[in-house]
């Protein structure tokens, strides 16, 4: 018989019921150090005193109004945004998937708005993810998320990871713009190259396309910068972000450049949720600590420190680890054996200590923000033991 909760999960045979920094409770009694932070987004841990103190202010004085209205929260939120940004407009809506599904929308619209309805294709890249929408899912063009669901919406066309002759071979007179992750999150930790980024901006410009980041993973403080892009040098035109902006709050942006944004006028978009708020008032308080001077040159500090230890880890077991990926506190362990990542996550809940598998055999650690170089080798020396048993197993 199906279970009341639609089994769209494997779920791992663990309930969590209260969190506290970095530690997250599980109904067995047990502590465990949380270093999935819910995929990527508890960017401030569990239940940080001042995400708490704004949401329950906030939860005393308004939670709701309609986009009808001006909202001042969202109006802070997004002139912080734009002020520490590329950007120059923000939309806000409720996740990822919202936040990408409307960059694909607004890159349709600023070519219609300038004469050209027929460029509406998008070239995305191989490894990609950017949510499970029926346009989001055409774009990471994976089976696994595709199956079943077709026939595919029109307008996507997938390339290599990293081929730059092929993007350019793939756009037509059609297309619109180009969508990446600057560290591909589930397709396993892997970082765009600066130059390749540099290249992928020159392309745009020579064909007229527009360029989309999708940070949903990446951003809000995760690779040590506001955004992951900001270590190439290059700005998009577009920027899908979610996960972490909400520190546990579902919040999602779209952000974009007055060009673009100037194309979506009264009535082109809408969201009934988004940006309101209460969402607003907690993803402020994000803001607050992620955007306090000196809080990235700590996460930059720590993130150094990680690397270090994963390094040295994966050199004590080199049988079944290959390599350390990643930037800032996005990092993944490239497993030797194929589906050993899931066998390594499983045996780090049996130590305490969660993690999150992602594609290409890599195991990802994407710890709060806000972890200290004890955490870090609370982490590490559960990870050695996670090896071993794996080894063992696979011995
Ligand atoms: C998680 C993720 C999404 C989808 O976000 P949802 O909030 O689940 O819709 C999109 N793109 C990237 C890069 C992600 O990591």
């Amino acid at each position: 018989m199906i279970t009341p909760v639609m089994p769209t999960y494997a779920r791992y045979e663990l309930s969590l019921e209260r969190g506290e920094g970095v530690y997250v409770y599980g109904t067995d009694g047990r502590r465990y150090l949380d270093f999935a932070a819910g995929i990527a987004v508890d960017s401030l841990g569990h239940c940080h005193p001042s995400l708490v103190d704004a949401l329950k202010k906030q939860a005393e004085t308004l939670w709701h109004v309609s986009n009808l209205y001006n909202i001042p929260g969202q109006e802070r939120m997004a002139e912080r945004l734009v002020a520490n940004t590329f950007a120059d407009a923000v939309f806000f809506n409720n996740s990822g998937g919202e936040a990408v599904e409307m960059g694909f929308k607004m890159m349709r619209k600023y070519h219609a708005a300038n004469g050209q309805p027929e460029r509406f294709r998008v070239i995305s890249v191989e490894g990609a993810f950017h949510g499970r929408s029926l346009a989001c899912i055409a774009a990471g063009n994976q089976e696994k998320h595709t199956a079943g669901f077709g026939p595919l919406v029109d307008g996507f066309d997938q390339v290599a990871f990293g081929n730059l002759n092929e993007m350019r071979g793939a756009i037509t007179r059609e297309t619109a713009g180009i969508v990446i992750e600057p560290v591909q999150g589930e397709g396993g930790i892997r970082p765009v190259d600066p130059d390749y980024m540099k290249a992928m901006r020159e392309i745009a410009d020579e064909f007229g396309l527009l360029l989309m980041f999708d940070e949903v993973q990446s951003g809000v403080g995760r690779t040590g910068k506001l955004y992951a892009h900001e270590h190439s040098g290059v700005a998009p035109d577009i920027l899908a972000s979610a996960k972490g902006l909400g520190g546990g709050f579902p919040v999602g942006a779209t952000l974009a450049t007055e060009k673009v944004a100037a194309a979506m006028t009264a009535g082109s978009h809408g969201s009934t949720f988004g940006g309101n708020p209460l969402a607003m008032a907690v993803g402020n308080a994000v803001l607050d600590v992620v955007l306090a001077d000196g809080f990235l040159d700590q996460v930059n500090e720590i993130a150094a420190y990680l690397d270090a230890q994963m390094n040295d880890l994966v050199s004590r077991h080199d049988g079944i680890l290959s390599g350390v990926r990643g930037v800032g506190l996005i990092k993944g362990l490239k497993c030797r054996k194929e589906g050993q990542n899931g066998d390594l996550v499983k045996a780090c809940i049996a130590e305490g200590l969660l993690s999150v598998p992602a594609g290409d055999n890599v195991m990802r650690l994407v710890p709060p923000l806000i972890i200290t170089n004890e955490h870090v080798d609370e982490a590490i020396g559960m990870l050695d033991s996670a090896c071993l048993a794996v080894a063992g197993k696979a011995g």
